[in-house]
This record gives structure tokens, sequence and C-alpha cells, in this order.
């Protein structure tokens, strides 16, 4: 019997949202939340996963994985249909057959729904373990890719690639800036730590569902856009290319345009920032990603815009929400001496507005997936 521990973290994005699935960029860095996968090998051809989130297990045999995904999902509980829609998206990719059964056990301290890819750390803990395991051989970049098949296919949810390339390559004090067209990842360092920086997450408690509504419009507003102007994809366009898109659409779908375009050059001149000035100078072009999201791309919600204000005025560098939107959290990048009195002013700011207590913790840039033991 083999066994062993692998884990993936959870990610924040720093700047670069709604660009992934455009074809775009994104700097997202990987986190010091985790989720763990522990593995046990078995001595039949069946797999068998629990998770501290529901601690009832469910087993399918190996075989049976290519009948119950993609259309036989309604089979499994939803959160089983992450690892073992993992394992499928492996075995399909491969063509390994034949592989050992085996028994994993997943914990996790990533929040899961509050914006921060608790689903990306469980594809990327459980591929990293079934890839060793199974001798697959696939690199991390490959493993990214297993993780967004397994969510797009298995799940059903159409999320791009951002949040599995951020928990498969993350390092410490360091963001991936990712190309998500040819997939090129450079590794970016942020010197939070040098500058006496500190990011907080500002978890709101209110919930998003990614595989419904405003997402999928949000992704068919692009594609639209993108054929409109006759592109592959909006990453194509610059903001040289908007007074002409503003006269061939309709409001709204310009509106999602001017969001994703401007927020590509937002990302790139974040990393020239952080290159050159450093991360003190990138306040600003987080605060313009916050208001075209609440304005342009309208996916902010008011706890959310409550959680940025409070944070600016209680003397935040730079804020904006982060994630898919409709909820989820805010991200401050804030001075260390400020952290308190930034969490206390959201706090009240929240109280004051009848909403439920935001959740307030710092982050850390941290490493990828991994095996532990
Ligand atoms: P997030 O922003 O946290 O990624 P998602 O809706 O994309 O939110 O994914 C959350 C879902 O992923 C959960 O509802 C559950 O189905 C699954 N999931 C995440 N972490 C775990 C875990 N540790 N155990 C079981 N399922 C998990
Ligand atoms: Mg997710």
């Amino acid at each position: 019997m083999t066994t062993g521990t692998w884990s993936a973290p959870g990610r924040v994005n720093l700047i670069g949202e709604h660009t992934d699935y455009n074809e775009g960029f994104v700097l997202p860095f990987a986190i010091e939340y985790r989720t763990s996968v522990a593995l046990a090998t078995r001595d039949d051809a069946r797999i068998r996963v629990s998770s501290s989130f529901d601690p009832e297990p469910v087993e399918v045999a190996i075989a049976d994985l290519a009948e119950i995904f993609p259309d036989g999902r309604d089979q499994v509980p939803e959160w089983a249909r992450y690892p073992l829609g993992v394992a499928w998206a492996l075995l399909q990719a491969t063509g390994a057959d034949a592989v050992a059964g085996v028994e994993l056990a997943i914990t996790s301290d990533v929040p899961i729904g509050a914006g921060l890819s608790s689903s990306a750390a469980i594809e990327g803990a459980t591929a990293s373990a079934l890839n060793d395991v199974w001798e697959l051989g696939l690199d991390r970049v490959a493993l990214a890719r297993i993780g967004r098949t397994a969510e797009n296919e298995a799940v059903g949810a159409p999320t791009g690639i951002m949040d599995q390339m951020a928990s498969m390559l993350g390092r410490e004090d360091a963001a991936i800036f990712l190309d998500c067209r040819s997939l090129d990842a450079q590794v970016v360092d942020l010197g939070f730590a040098a500058a006496g920086l500190e990011l907080l997450v500002m978890d709101t408690h209110v919930t998003h569902a990614h595989s419904t509504g405003g997402y999928g419009e949000r992704r068919a507003a692009c594609e639209r856009g993108a054929e409109i102007m006759g592109v592959p994809a909006l990453r194509d366009l610059t903001p040289e290319d908007l007074p002409r898109a503003q006269e061939l659409m309709d409001d709204v779908t310009f509106r999602r345009v001017r969001h994703v375009v401007t927020e590509d050059q937002r990302v790139l001149d974040t990393v020239a920032i952080l290159a050159g000035s450093g991360p003190e100078a990138i306040g600003p072009l987080l605060l313009a990603s916050h208001a075209s999201m609440r304005d342009d791309f309208e996916i902010s919600v008011p706890e959310l815009d409550t959680a940025v204000e409070a944070a600016m005025a209680a003397g935040a560098i730079g804020a904006r929400m982060t994630g898919g939107g409709f909820g989820g959290a805010a991200i401050a990048l804030v001075r260390h001496a400020d952290v308190p009195a930034v969490t206390d002013a959201v706090t009240a700011a929240f109280a004051d507005r009848g909403f439920s207590a935001p959740n307030i913790f710092t982050v850390l840039p941290s490493a990828g997936a991994g095996r532990d033991a």
C-alpha cells in the first residue's frame, strides 16, 4: 500500500478580474490556507473520497467514472464531483487505465465560497496526489488544466484557468503573472514584506454561485463583444479600440468589454509598477479595478463597495473586490501599522449599514501545490 499527503493552496487575485476566460492577463497569488489530501492505495479498483466538509464518504468504481462524467454527475454529491472529476479528467487526458484504487481523505482550512478558490485547492491537491501515485508524469501546468476540465465538465461550472494556475505555481512573497492565452506564467516578486505591507482579505459572507446566473451572462457578453469586434477574444483589443467598440455595440455589452480591456491594461501596469516603483504605488490601479467592476461589469454588491470605501477611508493604499463577484471577499493593501484601524473601520461600517459582520484576516503570498509527506 502506498500512502502520502499532498496539498494545494487557495488564492487571492491581486488584479485581473474576469480577464482569464477572455484570454488576457491575471496576477493572482497562492495563500497560506490549504486543502490537503491524505491518500492510501486500495487492493480493488475503486475510488473513495471523504471530506471534513461533508463526512459522508462517496465510493465508486474507477471504471464507472466515465459513466458518471460528464452527463451522469447527479449520481454523486456536488462536492465529490471535484475530486472524482479530477480523477476522471486525469484518466481521460492520459488514457491511463488499470490504475490502483485509492482512498482520499480531504481536509481544508480554505474558507469555502469566500472568493479564495477552495475549488482550485481541492482540485490541485487531488490532481497532485493522483498524478504522483498513478505515475502519470503531468507537469504543473498540465495539472492546472486538469483542474479546469474537472470544474468545467464534471462540476459544470464555467470557470477559467487562473485559480488552478495560481494554486499550482505559487511562490512565497510572489504573484503569478499569467497570460491566459499562452499559459505562459512568470513569477513576479511582490515585495510586500520588505515594504511593510499586509494584504487584508475582507470576507463579506455574501455567498455567490459561480455555476449559475451572472457569471455565465458576463461570459456571454464578452463573447458577443469579441464577435462584434471580429477578434478571437477580448484579449486582442487595447484601450485604443474602445471608441470603435462603443459605436458598434449596445451600452451593456460595451461596458462589459471596457471592463475587460482596461483590466488587462491594469494588470500590465501593475506588473511594471511592482518592478519599478514597488508595491506602495499600485493602490490607484486596485481602486480603478474596483470601480470598473462596480460600474462597468456590475458584479459588485453593497457589502463589497462598503468594505473598499471604509478601508480606503481608514488609510489603505488600495482596495478592490476580488474573485468572481456577486459576494465573496474584497482585498486591501495596508501598511502593517494600519491593519487594526482598517479592520475596525470596515467592521464598524458593516455594523452601521446593518450588514452581518465581515471576517477580516491577512493572507501571505505562499508556495503552490506539492507533496507534503
Ligand atoms: P470558491 O470560491 O471557494 O472556489 P466554489 O463555488 O468555486 O467557491 O467552490 C466551492 C465548492 O467546492 C464547495 O461548495 C464544495 O462543493 C467544493 N469544495 C471546496 N473545498 C472542499 C473541501 N475541502 N471538501 C469538499 N468539497 C470542497
Ligand atoms: Mg472556485
